[in-house]
């Protein structure tokens, strides 16, 4: 297959939009959209020093990879990069990570679970079972990170998560029935570097193919205590649903969005419309078919 763009070989269809993409066009598609997302969002801004959370697998190399090549030339934004070992044997590599940030040029920083908890995962494991050491490793880990970013001077913490990830948790929550995660809006809390998510609107395979063509040395093993039933289930169910409705994955991505982003203040009671004079929340949907069917 050509590209849809130019006549150079496609490496990618993207079934969303209907196009063949070449490496150059596939590459200028997804550094497009990423830019979008973090200019629409204000996510960085002259002044701030970026700390990426390299677990070292493909979205975060990717993502520091991405950062570096779009914001190393300004003077006035710093990336660096921030590696948590949580003490897991045969698994995480913190040379590994020390030598994807040599690559990329950047500061590395490293914090263990054993240096500042006194204990590693694989030890918790032991005394606790493996079946919620997730919740444990994501808790310690989240705020080691938090620390040891904001110790090395970082004002904001970017994470590789994709847009499968995204969608993944809200349907998780949705399942669990879990309201509280899903409506709650994070305040800002003194000493709590905001989280930015550059890459939340590019679908997983897309990553992991800007990361095979842009980048070497990630790690492609996956953690061992890595098999969320849950997780792995509503990754299979939306996978197979998306492929019939190829919008699926960015409409929970929107969803958990407007879900976080509580009620905007225009809907909160119901109004009046002025054309119809029935009452509405926002803006009134029967005027809008009729005005549709007329075809006005
Ligand atoms: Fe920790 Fe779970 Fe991630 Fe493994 S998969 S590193 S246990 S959060
Ligand atoms: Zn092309």
């Amino acid at each position: 297959m050509k590209c849809s763009k130019c006549r150079q070989d496609a490496v990618l269809f993207q079934r969303y939009s209907g196009l063949h993409l070449c490496e150059d066009h596939f590459t200028i598609d997804l550094e497009t959209k990423v830019k979008k997302t973090i200019r629409k969002e204000g996510w960085i801004k002259s002044g701030d020093k970026i700390a990426v959370a390299l677990s070292g697998g493909k979205d975060s190399t990717a993502l520091l990879y991405f950062l570096t090549k779009t914001f190393g030339i300004r003077r006035d934004v710093e990336i660096a990069a921030v590696t948590i070992d949580e003490g897991i044997s045969g698994y995480r590599s913190t040379q590994i990570c020390k030598s994807i940030a040599e690559q990329a040029g950047v500061e590395f920083h490293t914090a263990s679970f054993k240096e500042h908890f006194g204990i590693t995962l694989d030890e918790i494991v032991q005394k606790k079972g493996d079946i919620n050491s997730c919740s444990y490793c994501g808790v310690l880990r989240r705020q080691l990170l938090n620390r040891t970013a904001r110790d090395a001077g970082a004002t904001k913490i970017a994470y590789g998560f994709n847009l499968d990830d995204e969608a993944q948790s809200v349907m998780m929550n949705v399942l669990r029935g879990d309201a509280e995660t899903l409506l709650r809006k994070q305040k800002p809390v003194e000493g709590m570097l905001p989280r930015i998510k550059p890459f939340k609107t590019i679908p997983e395979r897309e990553v992991a193919l800007y990361a095979r063509l842009q980048t070497t040395g990630y790690e492609e093993r996956g953690c061992p205590y890595s098999y969320n039933a849950l997780r792995a289930d509503v990754r299979g169910i939306l996978n197979q649903y998306n492929y019939g409705h190829p919008a699926t994955k960015y409409a929970l991505l929107n969803l958990g969005e407007k879900f976080k982003s509580g009620i905007p203040a225009d809907s909160t009671g119901a109004e009046t419309c002025a054309t119809c004079g029935e009452p509405v929340f926002g803006s009134c949907r029967v005027c809008g078919i009729l005005k549709e069917l007329k075809g006005e």
